[in-house]
């Protein structure tokens, strides 16, 4: 089959098809980026002692090709600015510009976290502000905004509900109980969070199974972690079940809200039973994955939990706004500042585009974006579990194993046909898993030429072009790496 160059259509990133050198692989022979004029004379005695003995170990290059090199690094990656990316469970949706000219206002891109409370009295009404919505939104009305990204935001969150057992006098409530779908960061913030995790069976429909849970829980839980809708993309119907058992049994409900935008202003994880969630403004709330750390992870909780919240607190008394460091029942300061605020902005700018009238729309759209991408998609593979999905789509290579081609090798192919892969081999319930997020930001256009290029993949498998699919991706420079070596043994410094 050739490459469908109608798939280039709405998507398609090509940067990769160049190789590009280190930048000491460029050089010349002589330094040759920096035009200044020599020193006329000897350095002064003050600064002679650190004069170079050698010359520094620079690449010799000009303006252009340093700026070109860099650029052209830059189009290695694939962003959402460049083409779609369906990355199951990471929710990539488009970030919009006024988000971007909300944080370069003068008065909030140069606030220092140290400056005097009297000038910052706007920022601090906009992260109380912040607190509100997402209180609302979640049901869960006592926030905090310091947890610098999603995990963070479950450590916390585990924190605050080992305080509060401890402060019951329960300190042998240490075990926390995670579905086997979770998330890789929930069992791992447990055990940071000095618990030990006890994994529970899935059902067969890929949800949490009641008779499993109540084999598990007993006066040692402390908490079930769970997410709603869970990594299959599916909502977990028995929810307020699942919640009631879990405080029958003194233990709390921690959700974790990556999948919160299946949800935004239409359900409130707080109305169902969960004690504590965390939210990802990467995810439901449009700010930039990446670059340094998602920098986000909101946690918010419900009255009983409000007294273990993370100082400093912002607080309102009068027209005034303070931050509160003193609190004995706090589980302490979580980051060195009150928050990232230029991400939080982000978040509150996203919100209020919305407003409270139409915020109910991110998680409908989607929602149906999702479902859109499922219908279009099920007769060509294979489908692990029945009915709607919400905000992503689970499939997996059961059809196109039986030719020898797999889920890697489809994820791989997609490269090719300019579309990010989808996420792979999560969750790991389901063997060859395909997990697929459109989220509400993607026309029907984008969704359609997605679809295609899937169906391509399937028309090529079954018409026997295996061997292509194997070498896949045909077009980028660097193909199929070796990702276990390169996490094990990075290669960091340039070999002269
Ligand atoms: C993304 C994600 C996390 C971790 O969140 P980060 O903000 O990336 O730290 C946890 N759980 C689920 C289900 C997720 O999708």
């Amino acid at each position: 089959m050739s490459i469908s160059d109608t798939t280039f259509k709405y998507s398609g990133t090509v940067g990769m098809q160049h190789e590009e050198p280190v930048l000491f692989e460029h050089a010349h022979e002589a330094p040759e980026s920096i035009n200044l004029p020599g020193v006329d004379g000897d350095i002064s005695p003050e600064l002679s002692a650190f004069a170079r003995k050698t010359p520094a170990s620079i690449p010799g290059l000009s303006e252009p090709e340093a700026v070109r090199h860099f650029v052209r690094l830059s189009q290695w990656n694939h962003g959402i600015e460049t083409g779609f990316y369906p990355l199951g469970s990471c929710t990539m949706k488009y970030n919009p510009r006024v988000n971007e000219q909300v944080v370069r206002l003068p008065g909030l891109a140069h606030i220092h976290p140290d400056q005097p409370e009297e000038t910052t009295q706007g920022v601090l009404e906009l992260m109380y502000e912040l607190q509100g919505w997402l209180g609302e939104i979640s049901g869960l009305p006592y926030v905090t905004l310091q947890p610098a990204a999603g995990a963070h935001g479950e450590l916390v969150g585990l924190m605050m509900i080992r305080a509060a057992l401890d402060a019951r006098g329960q300190q042998h409530r240490r075990k926390v109980l995670v579905p086997d779908s979770a998330h890789g960061t929930n069992p791992a913030s447990a055990t940071l969070c000095g618990m030990h995790t006890v994994e529970l069976k899935s059902g067969a429909d890929g949800r949490i199974d009641l008779e499993e849970l109540k084999r598990h829980l007993d006066d040692e839980t402390a908490a079930l972690m769970m997410t709603n809708p869970n990594t299959a993309g599916a909502f977990e119907s028995d929810i307020k079940e699942i919640c009631r058992l879990v405080h029958e049994a003194g233990a709390l409900v921690y959700g974790d809200g990556a999948n919160l935008n299946a949800l935004v202003g239409v359900a409130r994880p707080g109305d169902m039973g969960i004690d504590c969630l965390h939210i990802n403004v990467h995810k439901t709330f449009s700010t930039p994955h990446g670059g340094g750390g998602p920098g986000g992870g909101p946690v918010a909780v419900n009255e009983a939990l409000a007294p273990y919240l993370p100082v400093p607190r912002i607080e309102k008394h009068g027209d005034t706004y303070s931050l509160v460091h003193s609190c004995e029942t706090s589980v302490g300061p979580v980051l060195g500042a009150p928050g990232q605020i230029g991400v939080l902005l982000r978040a509150s700018a996203y919100i209020a585009a919305f407003g409270r009238q139409h915020l109910h729309r991110i998680a409908e759209d989607a929602v149906l974006n999702a479902n859109y991408v499922l219908n279009r998609l099920k007769g060509r593979y294979h489908v692990p579990f029945d009915g709607l999905c919400k905000h992503e789509c689970l499939l997996t290579d059961e059809w196109q194993e039986k030719h020898g081609v797999k889920t890697i090798d489809i994820a791989k192919r997609l490269i090719d046909l300019g579309f990010h892969p989808m996420t792979v081999y999560f969750p790991l319930i389901v063997h060859g898993a395909m997990l697929i997020e459109p989220t509400e930001t993607e026309s029907r256009e984008t969704l359609d030429a997605f679809c295609d290029a899937m169906i391509d993949i399937a028309d090529a498998c079954e018409a026997g072009d295996t061997a292509m699919l194997h070498d896949a991706p045909l077009k980028p420079f660097r193909r199929r790496l070796d990702e276990t070596q390169a996490a094990r043994k990075p290669v960091l410094v340039w070999p002269k």
